[in-house]
């Protein structure tokens, strides 16, 4: 039970095959009591219907773009839980034509929205959430992509997003670290969800990734999750300002 007693906050399921619902349901089942997290009505049912399955949940609407929301939800979770032990961070937003053709085209309210949605939030959230975890070590966990290292062809703008991120984690490492909070970074290989299914030509990504990553084969969300709760736990309490692969090994590749 690797998070046993523990208490953390997920944002970013919108349904059964998020990134951060296989995180919550694996944080669950190693002992956490979980807050899940919805940006709005869409996705109401589907968040409701998952967190019946998991012990003693507080479920909360969140649209990350809202301060009041995210203050909102943080004073929901002092309430209910008193202090908080982790974050997972598992929202990202772009225009769906800004995630096709080049990134030349690009437009500076598409621009905006990517940043804000999907950089700025983590900011904002690990602001409020810090005073919720004083004296208790907490851990603060993102998911980022290999598109903000290097070009992955029709990524565009939410490879520059995941590059504000990733640089975004080491920076608020630095703030949190002497509060003994840290912040890291998990980058998930492609995997088919929700958020997956708006990139062009993302099945030519499966399919690249699968065919040259050292372990030749794609990665699922059962993998994501367990090496997030690495992350989310004591197991990695000399870690922080850390961006950790979980892709078969795709990032070491050269071609
Ligand atoms: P997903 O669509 O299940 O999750 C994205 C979430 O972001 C959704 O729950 C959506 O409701 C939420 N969101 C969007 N705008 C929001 C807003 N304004 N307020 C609150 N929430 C908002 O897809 P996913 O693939 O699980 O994505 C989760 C994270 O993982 C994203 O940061 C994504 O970039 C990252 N990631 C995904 C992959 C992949 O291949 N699926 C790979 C690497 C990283």
């Amino acid at each position: 039970m690797l998070l046993n007693g523990k208490t953390g906050i997920v944002f970013g399921v919108a349904n059964k095959r998020s990134l951060a619902w296989a995180i919550a349901r694996r944080a669950a089942e190693e002992g956490a009591r979980i807050a899940l997290t919805y940006q709005g009505e869409r996705v109401e049912e589907n968040a409701r219907e998952l967190a019946s399955t998991l012990t003693d949940p507080l479920v909360l609407q969140c649209d990350v773009s809202q301060d009041a929301q995210i203050e909102s939800v943080f004073a929901q979770v002092r309430e209910g839980f008193g202090g908080l032990d982790f974050v997972v961070h598992g929202v990202a937003f772009a225009q769906k034509e800004d995630l096709d053709g080049e990134y030349l085209t690009t437009s500076r309210e598409g621009f905006q929205l990517a940043q804000e949605i999907s950089v700025y939030s983590l900011t904002a959230i690990a602001r409020h959430a810090a005073p919720l975890m004083e004296g208790r070590k907490g851990s603060i966990l993102t998911l980022t992509y290999l598109g903000g290292e290097r070009v992955i062809p029709r990524y565009n703008i939410m490879g520059v997003a995941k590059a504000a991120l990733d640089m975004s984690v080491r920076y608020l490492a630095n703030d949190l670290g002497p509060r003994g909070i840290r912040v890291n970074g998990l980058s998930a290989g492609p995997v088919r969800t929700l958020a997956s299914a708006g990139i062009s030509g993302f099945t030519i990504i499966l399919e690249h990734m699968r065919n040259h990553a050292p372990l030749r084969r794609n990665v699922d969300q059962d993998e994501v999750a367990d090496s997030a709760l690495f992350l989310l736990s004591d197991m990695s309490r000399g870690v922080t300002g850390e961006i950790l692969h979980v892709d078969s090994g795709y990032h070491i590749m050269g071609m």
